[in-house]
């Protein structure tokens, strides 16, 4: 991570702060005063390890880190993830690392937010192996600190959930390893939709072009990515704690749930770490979680309307629930069909927006333009009540249905000169 870091730096604003701060709530008051910085808090008053936030909080530091311009995120994710590139070698923890037996209370793990359920390690990929098909899994988790070794996560149920079930159905721990700060693209391939068969750690290794190192487990035979810290452990067979309040991306909190317990047994800490946090409901949080959704979104308007230029959910839409989808109109009723396919492609989407090809959907400016100028109520919006939406909506009704809008802002192809745009050129 720290030569992404040197890099990040020659490029953006790196805020440095030398100054004593807490771990418990002051830590979360600069996070959150500065959203889209990088930000290095060198001086913790309850660990040695100074925190590090905000590497990949904007689309621009992402697209640094995948090596592209920002409009080509969307094509990197899905090259890498219909690519995924095999990983030959694995290396021994060693030299720079220090190992000892797990102890958490060493590192400046954040408390948040003041009715949140305690401190939780938010930038946590847990790697696990499917024990049957032997397949690894790697996904971020927040995990809430129950002890000096006990965490608490949140498991939503997909492969780890699937991973740790099996597990139990034989009555046997599950073996984890949990790398905390890595590098935003290895971070990107963790929260992309693959398969269950595929690996995650191959799609990150694709973004590093051959190059990813994987670290091999002590106690545990599984494969971590190299990391400033790497912990490892097992999720207890029929364990179960409380684990919330916590803010998610929505910037609203998540209710309390009873979900698995991990039991941390050693601890492998790099020379000079660097502990990364991704602030809760921050555009980290949102733009990691987001970002892969984009893809999915992007293929199934493709599969509609041939002619599509770009995807994006948008930051103020938590990354989650508002979508803008960029089109060449080529045919009347093309923007409704855009409306349709993206709203059934990702499922927690309540909002999508179409706009024709010139406008700059990255610039939120634009896209209001677009809705102010080329939307007439009563003809271009499509209404979906009584729809399956997203978990973390507040709106959401207590079935977990509500209702999406669709809202077409292309222009109509029969008066299109009305519609067209000055240019200086003209
Ligand atoms: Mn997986």
């Amino acid at each position: 991570m720290k030569t992404f870091l040197n890099v990040l730096e020659k490029k953006f604003d790196l805020l440095e702060i030398d100054q004593e701060v807490s771990t418990i709530l002051e830590a979360s008051k600069i996070l959150r005063k500065y959203p889209k910085k990088t930000i290095l808090l060198q001086n913790m008053k309850e660990s040695d390890i100074p925190v590090i936030s905000g590497i990949c909080n904007t689309r621009e530091k992402i697209a640094l880190s995948l090596n592209c311009k920002v409009e080509e995120i969307i094509s990197k994710i899905t090259e890498a993830m219909d690519n995924p590139l095999p990983i030959k070698k694995v290396h021994k923890i060693s030299k720079p690392y220090t190992t000892s037996k797990a102890d958490l209370s060493k590192l400046p793990i954040l408390t948040h937010y003041k009715r949140d359920g305690g401190p939780y390690i938010t930038s946590g990929v847990i790697i696990a192996k499917n024990p049957e098909s032997g397949i690894p899994n790697a996904s971020i988790h927040r995990m809430l600190v129950l002890d000096k070794n006990l965490l608490t996560v949140r498991i939503v149920p997909r492969h780890l959930y699937t991973y740790n079930q099996l597990a139990e159905k034989q009555g046997k721990n599950l073996e984890v390893a949990i790398a905390i700060g890595i590098d935003p693209a290895t971070l990107l391939a963790t929260t992309t939709s693959i398969p269950i068969n595929a690996n995650e750690m191959e799609v990150a290794n694709h973004f590093h072009r051959g190059e990813l190192k994987l670290m091999q487990g002590e106690n545990v035979d599984l494969q971590v990515p190299e990391a400033e810290i790497i912990l490892e452990g097992e999720i207890l067979a029929g364990e179960r704690a409380s684990e919330g309040p916590f803010v998610d991306l929505t910037d609203t909190y998540d209710i309390v749930r009873q979900e698995p317990v991990i039991k941390v047994e050693k601890m492998h800490i790099k020379e000079d770490p660097l502990y990364h946090a991704i602030f809760p409901s921050g555009f980290e949080h949102r733009l990691l979680q987001g970002l892969p959704q984009e893809p999915r979104i992007y293929q199934a308007v493709q599969n509609t309307v041939p002619l599509v230029k770009n995807v994006l959910l948008t930051e103020g839409g938590c990354c989650w629930l508002h979508a803008v989808v960029s089109i060449k109109k080529q045919t009347p009723g093309d923007g409704k069909n855009v409306m349709m396919a993206a709203l059934a492609a990702h499922p927690s989407l309540k909002h999508v927006v179409v706009v024709d090809e010139d406008i700059n959907i990255f610039n939120p400016e634009e896209v209001e333009y677009a809705m102010s100028t080329r939307v007439k109520g009563d003809d271009d919006l499509l209404i979906v009540p009584k729809a399956r939406g997203s978990s973390l909506d507040p709106s959401a009704l207590a079935d977990g249905t509500t209702t999406k809008v669709g809202v077409d802002a292309t222009k109509p192809l029969d008066k299109k000169e009305k519609f067209e745009r000055v240019s200086l050129s003209e």
